[in-house]
Order: C-alpha cells, then structure tokens, then sequence
C-alpha cells in the first residue's frame, strides 16, 4: 500500500486506528483526519485521555473485570449480593448486563472462550480462581456465556469443573428475542425456543 502523503507520524496513526474494531483502512484514514483536523478541541483530548485511562486501567484481582481500582468498583459495592455470580466471556458482556439493569450480584470474567482451533485451553482462561470463588459461599453461578460453539462448550465444561461443589448452576435462556417474528428465526434458535417453554 502506498504511503500517505503526509509524514511517519501521521501514517503510524492512521495504522494504529485501523486496528480498532469496525475500522479498515479507509475509515481510519477518515478518522485521522478529522482528528488531525480538529487538533486543540479532539486530537489533543483523546490523547491525554488515552494516556491517563493507560496509567489508570487496573484487572480486578477478583473477577477480571477492568476499572481503574482493584478489586473492582462491582466487587466492592456491599449492595451487590456476593451469594450470586454471573460468569462471562468478556468484559463486554458484562458492561451489557449492566445496561440491562437485570443483575446485582457479582461477575467473574473468563477472558474468552474455550477453542480448540484458536488453541484457548481452560489454562488459558481465568477458570481456575472461580472454583475457589465458589468454594468461598456463593450460592448460584449463572453462566452467561455467548451462543455460540465455543460459549457453549465452555458452558459444558464450567458445569463439569462445578460438579463436584453443591453450588447451583443455571444458565441463560436461549430463544426468541423481544420484538422477533417466528418467521425469521433460524431453526436452532427456534427449537431452543420451544425446548425452553414456559407455563403462563
Ligand atoms: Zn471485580
């Protein structure tokens, strides 16, 4: 690819924002110049914010969430039930919870999935601190993983690793989203549906 015409600089910052995610190329190179552009009200900001959430950003030594203190502002708060915890795959998926406002226990982030061909063994995976957790007087563990291969196999073998404990294990509904039509469901997600009826 030929370089900008613009100086090393400049060209190592519109490779850098092509890493982000949902930016190729062609939008990083938007976005550098809208930041280039707006130099004293974007550029200069970002950049010190980027350097301070740098200097800040803390892995909670409890679930693996990230927040600038450790253990984590969730693990703190002496509101959040510490009997219930929501295992996720990531830190998005807990952010996303916390928009639904459905939960107030606690989490614990796995840092992944389980996949045999991107080589994530449980090793791999923050896995081994949460049957200790568990151990530790917790009374449910919800297993919020993704839909998908590799979230449910690392469901499979997290109710496998909880086996041996007397802790319940649930996990989340699969079926059909709010505001969907049956028409338009694929067949997986309809049959998990009808599996997980429900008595009205
Ligand atoms: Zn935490």
């Amino acid at each position: 690819m030929p370089s900008l015409p613009a100086g090393p600089q400049i060209e190592k910052l519109v490779q850098l924002l092509a890493k982000l995610p949902g930016l190729g190329p062609r939008s990083a190179r938007r976005a550098a110049l809208v930041l280039l552009k707006k130099r004293e009200a974007l550029l200069e900001p970002l950049g010190q914010a980027m350097r301070e959430a740098a200097a800040a950003i803390r892995t909670c030594e409890t679930c693996g969430n990230l927040d600038t203190v450790s253990p984590c502002s969730i693990c703190r708060d002496p509101r959040r039930d510490p009997h219930l915890l929501c295992v996720v795959e990531d830190v998005a998926d807990l952010w996303a919870l916390e928009r639904a406002s459905v939960f107030k226990g606690r989490y614990h982030v796995l840092g992944g999935a389980l996949s045999a061909l991107d080589g994530v063994t449980p090793e791999r995976l923050n896995v081994a601190p949460l049957a200790a957790r568990v151990a530790n007087g917790v009374g449910e563990v919800i297993l919020a993983m993704n839909a998908t291969v590799e979230g449910q196999t690392t469901a499979h073998y997290l109710v496998d690793v909880l086996a041996n404990s007397s802790v319940k294990v649930t996990r989340l509904a699969h079926g059909v989203p709010v505001g969907g039509e049956l028409d338009y469901l694929d067949e997986g997600t309809l049959s998990a549906a009808f599996r997980a009826r429900r008595e009205m």
